[in-house]
């Protein structure tokens, strides 16, 4: 049973990687090098992905925290 939401704005990333480079189990460059989280799906203006552990919290936590432009949010479901 998922217990967070990772949620991504995903068209406010200005591409810069850091996402992709600290959890790249998770987020991936798309092929126009904009993030994606994946296996998310798009919800209006947003992609979410729900995850049920608290590594796989732990590691998007760091992506959360090094988004230049903050577009990656964690929530609890
Ligand atoms: S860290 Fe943020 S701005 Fe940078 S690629 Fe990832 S989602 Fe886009």
């Amino acid at each position: 049973m998922a217990k967070y939401k990772i949620i991504h704005l995903k068209k406010d990333c200005i591409s810069c990687g850091a996402c992709a480079a600290i959890n790249p189990d998770f987020w991936q460059m798309d092929d126009e090098g904009f993030a994606q989280l994946k296996g998310a799906k798009e919800v209006g203006d947003n992609w979410e992905l729900e995850i049920n552990t608290e590594e796989a919290r732990a590691s998007n936590q760091e992506a959360v925290d090094v988004c230049p432009v903050q577009i990656i949010k964690i929530e609890t479901i």
